[in-house]
């Protein structure tokens, strides 16, 4: 008998958007990833609800991969910043922060989502127009020849990131090593293509952060006993060390031998013969003269003996992550099989010494051209280690991306308010020939300018969770922050020293005013000078190509939740 499942219909839902179910879904979600934004963010702690680990952080990426959300506009609006997080990995809360705020103050407007979506999208390009153009007031040139603006965009990120726990001396420590382990990942042979090396994060908790270093080449983690038990090395004529890199397995297990039927003649011993093959790859490899072998798997013990015996060093069970970077640094060809084993697979180091870090012992393999290194992390607790780690991956990334577009934005809100400035200044004046391609009014254009300037703003004003407020000169359009419980305006001046990015500093005739007040627009001047650059200490530097991505994804993210306008959900 065939039983038949009916076939559920799908559900379709002709308006799961109104203005006041969209509000509703947004407002924790917008809470939570505004109050997570900056160097004073606020802690989210994840549960899985079994028991199982306790993850404290205040980044995006682990935020958004730590819960599930089940309405379709939330599931939209994690995908898209997940999205870019997967290709830039910084600003994700810029993104998300931004896109909330969009949709917040579209439901204020009395505009149709149409006519929203046409302006907006005209204000983002004006906006990515002017970050790529050479008037940008709130861009900045990357200097390679001084490690200035690199080191103060990888400490921006770090210090954003509070669960790391970093102190200002930790986090310049940190910076430095970041950077350090970066410039290793480039190929010093501009020849050999543009293939960046690869930086492996080695955990090392409970130490010390300042005892954390980068070294060149690789850090294997071996046994105490290899520590004491390694035999002298094999060196070739030119004094490296020739090393065979292992893929297969090489414990003459029979499950490693692939799949199909094997046939085995009666007296024959499987094991015996496997154990014949391995012995005889290992006496090939010693008059080749192979220094240090290498496996991702287990070594036959027998095999481990006999390669010990004949002076060869040999490593186990490396794992996976560690073949690619092995491959890179070497020139070996991870070998797949016995059978494939040749002189040509062979690759070569530099030198092998062992290391010690507190109560771990690892090899260290320094090859010739260091285009891999080790950051030996240590970090208090396992929280703020996994955390850190992270950063590290994030400013590493940004330092990869910044290669590619040599310039660095200005941080601390800074970008976001003189942007806003500067948008506030175009619209002002908007002609009747762009108006009319709009299809829209004068009166509805401002309105829509003015809520997508105030979101812009309102990212700025997110880095504030003190109950102080967000200021903004009139002539930069950089944002400062003022303590809580100042006195009148007049006084303002008196608490502010500099700009959230640091870059503008107080001087005669400067005046402020609050975000929520708007003056006449005018045009911000960019106080992005060489002069300045040099001398200001301790800038906050956001990574250009990840946030002109953010600012891009936000606002389309936005218009695709404001066009859509049925969910058709499959309950089979
Ligand atoms: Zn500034």
């Amino acid at each position: 008998m065939v039983s038949v499942d009916i076939k559920k219909p799908s559900l379709c839902t002709s308006e799961p958007l109104t203005k006041e179910s969209l509000g509703r879904v947004l407002s924790v979600f917008t809470n939570l990833v505004r109050s997570c934004y900056g160097p004073t963010g606020r802690l989210k702690q994840l549960h899985n609800g079994l028991g199982g680990c306790v993850r404290t952080s205040s980044q995006s990426s682990v935020l958004l991969s730590g819960f599930s959300v089940t309405h379709p506009v939330l599931k939209l609006l994690t995908a898209s910043v997940q999205n870019h997080l997967a290709c830039f990995s910084d600003c994700g809360l810029f993104t998300a922060i931004l896109c909330c705020s969009l949709l917040e103050k579209f439901q204020d407007l009395n505009v149709t989502p149409h006519a929203f979506m046409k302006i907006s999208q005209h204000l983002l390009s004006q906006c990515m127009e002017y970050l790529d153009s050479e008037a940008c007031g709130c861009r900045m040139p990357v200097d390679f020849s001084s490690s200035k603006i690199l080191l103060g965009l990888v400490r921006s990120i770090l210090t954003t990131k509070p669960t790391c726990m970093l102190s200002k001396k930790e986090a310049d420590h940190i910076s430095i090593l970041v950077l350090e382990a970066f410039l290793f990942t480039i190929p010093q042979d501009a020849s050999t293509g543009v293939v960046l090396g690869k930086c492996l994060y080695v955990p090392v908790k409970n130490k010390r952060v300042m005892d954390s270093a980068v070294y060149p080449g690789l850090l294997v983690e071996i046994s105490d006993l290899h520590m004491t038990n390694t035999p002298p090395l094999k060196r070739d004529p030119s004094g490296a060390i020739k090393v065979a890199v292992f893929c297969a397995s090489l414990s003459g297990d029979l499950a490693n031998s692939g799949e199909g039927a094997i046939a085995v003649h009666h007296g024959v011993s499987l094991e015996a013969t496997v154990l014949c093959q391995l012995l005889n790859s290992g006496k090939q490899m010693v008059k080749d003269g192979v220094g240090l072998v290498v496996c991702q798997k287990v070594i036959h013990p027998a095999l481990q003996q006999y390669l010990k015996e004949n002076g060869v060093v040999a490593v186990e069970r490396v794992g996976i992550a560690l073949m690619e970077p092995l491959q890179q640094m070497t020139g070996s060809q991870p070998i797949p099989s016995l059978q494939l084993l040749s002189s040509a697979c062979y690759g070569h180091l530099k030198d092998l010494q062992t290391r010690r870090f507190a109560a771990k012992c690892f090899f260290h393999l320094i090859p010739s051209d260091p285009i891999v290194c080790s950051l030996v992390l240590c970090n208090r607790n396992e929280t703020a280690w996994d955390e850190l780690k992270v950063a590290c991956q994030t400013a590493e990334h940004a330092l990869q991306l910044t290669v590619r577009d040599p310039w660095v934005l200005l941080g601390g809100g800074c970008t976001e308010t003189h942007l806003s400035s500067y948008i506030r200044h175009t619209s002002s004046a908007q002609t009747d020939a762009i108006l009319e391609e709009l299809g829209c009014s004068q009166a509805e254009f401002q309105l829509v300018a003015d809520s997508f300037c105030c979101s812009l703003e309102s990212v700025a004003c997110c880095l504030e969770h003190d109950n102080g407020s967000s200021l903004v000169d009139t002539n930069w359009g950089h944002v400062w922050s003022l303590p809580p419980n100042t006195p009148s305006e007049s006084g303002w001046s008196n608490f502010l020293s500099k700009c959230g990015c640091g870059l503008c500093q107080k001087e005669e005739g400067l005046s402020w005013r609050t975000l929520r007040r708007h003056s006449s627009p005018s045009l911000p001047k960019s106080c992005v000078q060489e002069s300045s650059v040099s001398s200001a200490d301790s800038l906050i530097l956001d990574c250009f190509a990840a946030k002109k991505n953010g600012l891009q994804v936000a606002v389309e993210t936005a218009h695709l939740i404001l066009d859509l306008s049925y969910v058709i959900e499959d309950l089979n």
